[in-house]
């Protein structure tokens, strides 16, 4: 089992700090921007568009493909757009490192560094960031059981970093209608066995943008400390999870309908 991610190690509620947002106090969390910056204006216009209804910029620049064929990312130069777009829109950012040679790199231009699925068991990679002295946002593997990935918070929590907040984004099953299974119960279970905040991401759990909206209520249902959605000003043209992300204005219209949820659902993690 783990220890410094454990809830009989430190009883209280983690809060993670993200530039000046809070992640897993009284307030919901709402990350949204593109799967991948594909230009100035793309990711310009969407912070634009969701800055009223988000916490924290996303982007992807090192992109992990499932073919070696698909866009990887523009690199440091997607991180210098992130960055712009970002400071223009007054929020902070968030992208993904994929290799540990590359976590300077992120660190430098993001304000918290992503681990994504594919790499949740990459443990050079999870030691590295430990070392960064950046938030890191932990996505659960695609076949990764909840003691699996709070073992791999752990990795970045003994290098020295408490500030890990957790990410449900899907996990494989059977079943192909989906592009994922959402886990819902593993955010009343992670509440329960830890003290650091868990977010869930809809988009890559659904494949589907017509399923973003009803994973991301259900999960604030279940009480996640927030949200992080895919969302692209033409998700026809997108580079990469078109189908999965949302207008600007729909994304908007999920929010007021997720801080609704939410006010519902309020309760003390500890009570679960
Ligand atoms: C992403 O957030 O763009 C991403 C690649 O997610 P995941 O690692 O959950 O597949
Ligand atoms: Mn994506």
């Amino acid at each position: 089992m783990c220890k410094l991610a454990s809830r009989a190690y430190k009883e209280e509620d983690t809060i993670v700090q993200v530039g000046n947002v809070l992640i897993g106090g009284d307030e919901p969390v709402f990350i949204a921007g593109p799967c991948s910056i594909e230009s100035a204006e793309q990711v310009g216009q969407i912070a634009q568009a969701v800055k009223g209804h988000a916490h924290i910029l996303r982007g992807g620049a090192f992109k992990p493909r499932s073919s070696p064929y698909s866009f990887q990312g523009l690199a440091e130069e997607g991180l210098i757009l992130l960055q712009r777009a970002g400071q223009e829109a007054g929020l902070p950012t968030v992208s993904e490192v994929v290799s540990p040679e590359d976590v300077e790199l992120v660190a430098q231009y993001v304000d918290m560094l992503q681990i994504g699925a594919r790499n949740m068991q990459n443990y050079a990679l999870l030691k590295k960031v430990g070392r960064c002295g950046k938030p890191v946002l932990l996505k659960r593997g695609i076949a990764a059981t909840i003691e699996e990935w709070l073992m791999s918070a752990e990795y970045i929590m003994s290098e020295g970093n408490p500030n890990v907040v957790l990410c449900e984004r899907g996990i494989r099953t059977f079943e192909p209608l989906t592009r994922n299974t959402l886990d819902i119960s593993a955010v009343p279970v992670v509440h329960h066995l830890s003290h650091l905040p868990v977010l869930v991401d809809p988009s890559h759990a659904a494949g589907k943008w017509d399923l973003v909206e009803p994973l991301a209520l259900a999960a604030m249902a279940a009480g996640a400390d927030g949200l992080m959605v895919e969302v692209h000003n033409h998700p026809d043209e997108a580079l990469s999870d078109g189908p999965q992300s949302l207008l600007p204005k729909r994304y908007c219209q999920l929010v007021e309908k997720a801080r609704e949820i939410r006010a519902l659902a309020k309760r003390r993690k500890t009570n679960v």
